[in-house]
């Protein structure tokens, strides 16, 4: 595969991490010979593929992600294949045309981080690694750790001991991966890997490398070939590190490239305030990066102060008309109960963009006649502390440690807590 620097243009390795200027590194494609008429028939053939890798929602799409690996080298736990859902619920509290959730809390380790993450140690270990690591908000962590395991590879991840969900972190020794836990955050452990990386010896999984770009770009492959390659007006995706918004704006340029569609919908980049360097460089029509020093968010995997990828996500949104906003913990949280309540669920993050949504609705940058696609990055299991705060008044009586005055079990008390037949109403 031909890998070259982002920055200054100059090939490497396939093995590399990044370029000796500093700059991050891409897979090159060549689409040559690819028809796009060929591609739709073969992608639509595969999807009635049950035991082979093409089952994978990312390996369906080889052809663009990863040709040149032979198909006994592919590590896959069939990652993607993620349910596109337009619940009512949703649409008619945002108040618009249609509203597509993009459910990739369904990838088997609960992150859209799989999609990436398959390609990253298929790659890593065709190429002689059996030892892999990474630094991580816990979501990468996790992928990380479960591929490594299913590969019978070692994994030893960095995390920040700063704001990472529990569950992610038991999810990642659960696969029996090696945790060091550092002070900080994500950043740091960035840090870290720009200094000691070439050192260690291990392939280095992080959100820079080039092959979890190439297999995140499927997300968008997926949505497209699901709408019947007509995509909606506005995809929308939520920002930390910037890989997956890379990685959408690759796919997109993909399929506008190879003619799989036929025009380019926008894109909104939603962050969280309290880590939003990104969305402010951009409002104020920066062209450099300033990092924030203390990110603070209760959306942790997005709780970054210095995105890596950075420049491709400005390039990208700047090529295309694309768009940034950034929303708070408690308009993220309102949204994550609209979207646990419509029976799908996510982790805080992932909300943000429908958060973010309503907003660009509000402000008029998004139409009402218009229709979006939001891509819920993280399942709903993934950070079970967030939801302590939205239900403490139902988890003190559950959980009273004995104390108070004992509850005994009437009728009564189940239905009066349904309340009227039609009172319920989760979107006022
Ligand atoms: C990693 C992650 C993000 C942020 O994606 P980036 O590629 O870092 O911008 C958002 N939501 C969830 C659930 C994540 O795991
Ligand atoms: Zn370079």
């Amino acid at each position: 595969m031909l890998i070259r620097c982002y920055d200054c243009g100059e090939t490497q390795d396939d093995r590399a991490y990044s370029c000796m200027c500093g700059g991050l590194l891409e897979v090159v494609q060549d689409f040559k010979g690819l028809d796009a008429e060929e591609l739709k028939m073969r992608f639509r053939h595969r999807l009635s593929e049950r035991m082979s890798p093409y089952a994978s929602g990312v390996w369906r799409y080889k052809e663009l992600i990863h040709p040149e690996l032979p198909d006994g080298e592919i590590v896959t736990k069939r990652e993607g294949n993620t349910g596109l859902y337009a619940p009512e619920v949703v649409r008619r509290s945002l108040g618009i045309r249609k509203v597509w959730l993009k459910a990739q809390s369904e990838n088997p380790s609960g992150s859209f981080k799989d999609n990436g993450m398959t390609v990253a140690v298929s790659h890593g270990r065709y190429r002689g690694y059996r030892r892999f690591t990474c630094t991580s908000t816990g979501n990468t962590s996790s992928s990380l750790a479960m591929y490594a395991a299913w590969a019978e590879c070692e994994s030893v991840v960095l995390v920040p001991n700063e704001r990472v969900s529990i569950n992610k972190v038991l999810q990642t020794l659960a696969y029996g991966a090696k945790v060091v836990g550092f002070d900080g955050t994500y950043d740091e452990g960035i840090r870290f890997y720009e200094r000691y990386g070439s050192e260690l010896g291990l392939y280095i999984c992080n959100s820079i490398n080039p092959f979890r770009i190439e297999g995140q770009k499927s997300i968008v492959y997926e949505i497209a070939q699901s709408l019947d390659w007509e995509l909606p007006d506005w995809i929308v995706i939520p920002g930390g590190a910037l890989s997956n918004v890379t990685a959408l704006g690759k796919g997109l340029e993909d399929l506008f490239q190879l003619g799989l569609i036929e025009r380019m919908p926008r894109v909104a980049l939603i962050q969280a305030e309290g880590a939003s360097p990104f969305h402010r460089m951009m409002s104020l029509g920066e062209q450099q990066l300033t990092a924030f020093e203390s990110p603070s968010t209760i959306a942790s995997a997005m709780n970054i102060g210095n995105p890596p990828s950075w420049k491709k996500a400005r390039d990208f949104l700047t090529r295309h008309g694309g768009v940034t906003c950034s929303v708070t913990d408690e308009e993220i949280m309102a949204a994550k109960t609209l979207i646990d309540r419509s029976g799908i669920g996510c982790e805080p993050a992932s909300a943000a963009t429908v958060a973010g949504l309503r907003k660009l609705l509000a402000d008029k940058t998004i139409d009402r006649e218009e229709t979006a696609a939001c891509i819920l990055t993280g399942n709903l299991l993934k950070d079970t502390e967030a939801l302590k705060h939205t239900y403490r008044s139902e988890l003190s009586e559950w959980d009273r440690g004995g104390l108070a005055m004992p509850m005994k079990l009437t009728p009564e008390r189940v239905l009066g807590r349904l309340g009227s037949a039609d009172a319920f109403n989760p979107i006022s």
